[in-house]
């Protein structure tokens, strides 16, 4: 069970919510957000707006992120609580910032419509389609956090996203009234 009211005795939880690129974090993450009226931290969008990275990776196509900048960037907004964190990575956050990880997933050839209708292509295409056969994300977030408040949760329809926040709003109401 997760600790009732912060590891750090925070009024409000943070949620971390993880998956492979196109399973649905941001469409997600901001329904939620809207729900439970807190606030959305999309990851890639701050490190660009606050330049919290080392350059640009030409191999892999994306920022070359500053975990330390970031973390620092975060601290006092996770210590205050009511955050849901959204990030294609979990294992750089200290491990007391969250109540809850979400890991989504989502079925390979849906994924792949998905990346693709975003421009992904070749190794950027299969290198995350591998990433989310192999469960590359549901592994680490079992290395990173405790496993008790680690969640799988399958994100393939519009009825998987809806049940999703559903499930999610719920369990954050619940942890408001402990
Ligand atoms: P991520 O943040 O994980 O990269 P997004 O939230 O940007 O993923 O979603 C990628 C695309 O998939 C978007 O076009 C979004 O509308 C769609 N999508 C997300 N979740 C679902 C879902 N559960 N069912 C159907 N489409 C979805």
């Amino acid at each position: 069970m997760a600790q009732k009211n912060g590891i750090d005795g925070r009024k409000k939880p943070n949620l971390l919510i993880t998956g492979t690129p196109g399973t649905g974090k941001t469409t997600t993450a901001s329904a939620l957000a809207e729900a439970a009226q807190l606030r959305h931290i999309n990851i890639g969008d701050l490190v660009k707006e606050k330049n919290l990275h080392n350059g640009w990776d030409e191999q892999f196509e994306c920022y070359i992120i500053n975990e330390d900048l970031v973390c620092d960037e975060l601290e006092d907004m996770m210590e205050e609580g009511g955050n849901i964190v959204d990030h294609h990575g979990c294992d750089f956050f200290p491990e007391r910032w969250f109540d809850r990880v979400v890991v989504l997933q989502t079925e390979n050839s849906l994924l792949y419509d998905r990346l693709a209708t975003r421009g992904y292509t070749g190794s950027k295409l299969s290198n995350n389609i591998e990433c989310e056969i192999f469960q590359v994300l549901l592994e680490e977030a079992k290395e990173s956090y405790q496993e008790e408040i680690v969640v799988a949760l399958r994100s393939d329809s519009i009825d998987d996203l809806n049940n999703n926040v559903s499930t999610l709003s719920d369990w954050l109401r619940s942890w408001n009234m402990s």
